[in-house]
């Protein structure tokens, strides 16, 4: 990564540094050559029409010579006279007439004779003198020296300055890189620091959620695994212990072995709702809960499950009334599901309220929803427990055994089923045995 970067910014350095060096020499040269040419316009302006006089009288360039050779003197620069053909007519450097002005080169800046009536007939060629050259190229190779060198300065400057932006840039991604190297070690509780509020920053922030997804993930596979060993233990330990006994002939009765099938029957029944009851629970984790919805009778929702839970009660002596407001509206809900989230609600009250007591379920409407509340005047439930009750295999007391009650998945299905309906499930206890609880299921209609 930091490699990568330093190389991207060694190339961006390079190319600005270079077209930049390459403009300012271009620029450099150009004005400098046209100060140059200013200088020189300076004291030869008047030439052309010098020469432009002597032409007039004379009407040849013959025997100029004498008149450049004091021109030069005077304005301290060579100067060259070609006619309108571009033939040498004259010149400081005596070797240069008769030559064409084609045939040499650097001849100086070059100013047009004209006549009166724009009749081209003669250029005057102002050149620098040898020391004036020289100075000009010294001048110019010192100010490429300086742009060079600047460049230099400024290009090793950027790449100080890139090298300790890409390692701030990486530093992030390397701890990251880091964190996830321990994550993959089992360490779940790594994080990585979150500073600034950048994208990276964002990719930090999203890490550290990830991290934490994964470590609630792993800590939800321990707790699977070792409350799924631990209720499955149970039951067949006890089935173990029939089928030992019939096999030794310890029970051999004909009411014993009666009673062992019927025991056995009862512990295959836990497991088969054992096994349901995960397999709702991982659905609805993993989001994969469908819901079959249509519109439904409240009273026939209720009526449903009354109907299937009322000899539990009568088993259990507790009485079941039920209080349904008048003319409520048909409920938009997948019927199975919120029967089965009304059971285990009633089940719960009624395995937690002893022989004598009420479950009560009032039906209302409350805003835009329909509410179930269901009151027990059992054991009630403790304050502590509550913010825990609705999550997986929670038990108040661990202790009980199963024929009390179930593995603690009922009420998280009672509320995965209620919550992929867009509602809400919530207890209310005062945590007093006979005052019991009051779980409140609202649907929106
Ligand atoms: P379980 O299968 O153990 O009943 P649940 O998820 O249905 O699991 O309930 C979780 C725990 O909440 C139970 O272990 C029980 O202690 C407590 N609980 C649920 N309903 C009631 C209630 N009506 N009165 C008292 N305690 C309750």
């Amino acid at each position: 990564m930091v490699r990568r970067l330093l190389f991207s910014y060694l190339v961006l350095i390079a190319v600005t540094v270079t077209l930049l060096a390459g403009i300012v020499y271009l620029e450099t040269t150009r004005t400098f050559s046209s100060y140059v040419n200013d200088q020189s316009n300076t004291h030869s302006e008047m030439l052309p029409v010098m020469f432009n006089g002597y032409y007039a009288v004379n009407g040849t360039w013959d025997g100029i010579q004498k008149d450049i050779e004091d021109a030069s003197i005077l304005i301290n620069l060579p100067i060259t006279l070609a006619d309108h053909e571009g033939q040498i007519v004259a010149a400081t450097r005596l070797n240069l007439v008769g030559q064409s002005v084609s045939a040499v080169s650097d001849l100086g800046q070059a100013f047009p004779i004209e006549e009166g009536d724009g009749i081209h007939i003669g250029t005057v060629y102002v050149g620098r003198t040898l020391a004036q050259q020289r100075a000009d190229e010294a001048f110019l190779a010192s100010v490429t020296r300086s742009q060079l060198l600047a460049g230099l300065v400024v290009a090793l400057i950027a790449v100080g300055l890139g090298a300790i932006l890409a390692r701030s840039f990486s530093r992030p991604l390397t701890e990251m890189n880091r964190a996830a190297a321990k994550i993959a070690q089992g360490d779940y509780s790594t994080r990585v620091s979150l500073q600034g509020k950048d994208e990276i920053a964002e990719l930090a922030f999203a890490f550290n959620q990830m991290a934490e997804s994964i470590k609630s993930l792993e800590q939800l596979r321990r707790d699977l695994v070792s409350n799924i060993s631990h209720d499955l233990r149970t039951p067949l330990t006890v089935i173990r212990g029939y089928l030992e006994g019939l096999h030794s002939g310890q029970i051999a009765d004909r009411r014993s072995a009666e009673m062992a099938f019927e025991a056995m029957h009862n512990e295959v029944n836990f497991l088969l709702k054992l096994v349901g009851d995960l397999n709702q629970v991982a659905a609805a984790e993993a989001g994969a809960l469908p819901l079959y919805l249509s519109l439904i009778e409240v009273s026939v929702l209720v009526d449903n499950v009354l109907d299937r839970i009322r000899p539990l009660a009568n088993t259990k002596g507790v009485a079941l009334n039920k209080k349904i407001a008048p003319e409520l509206p048909a409920v938009n809900i997948d019927l199975e599901r919120i029967e089965q989230a009304l059971f285990n609600v009633l089940e719960n009250g009624i395995r937690h309220t002893p022989a004598g007591g009420t479950i009560v379920i009032n039906v209302n409407q409350a805003g835009g929803n329909l509410e179930l509340a269901v009151h027990d005047t059992g054991e009630g439930i403790p304050a502590e427990h509550i913010p825990h009750i609705f999550e997986r295999f929670y038990r108040v007391d661990p202790a009980r055994n199963q024929s009390e009650g179930g593995a603690g998945l009922g009420l998280a299905i009672a509320h995965a089923n209620v919550t992929a309906h867009g509602g809400t499930i919530f207890v209310e206890s005062a945590g007093v045995s006979g005052q019991g609880s009051k779980f409140t299921i609202l649907l929106p209609f």
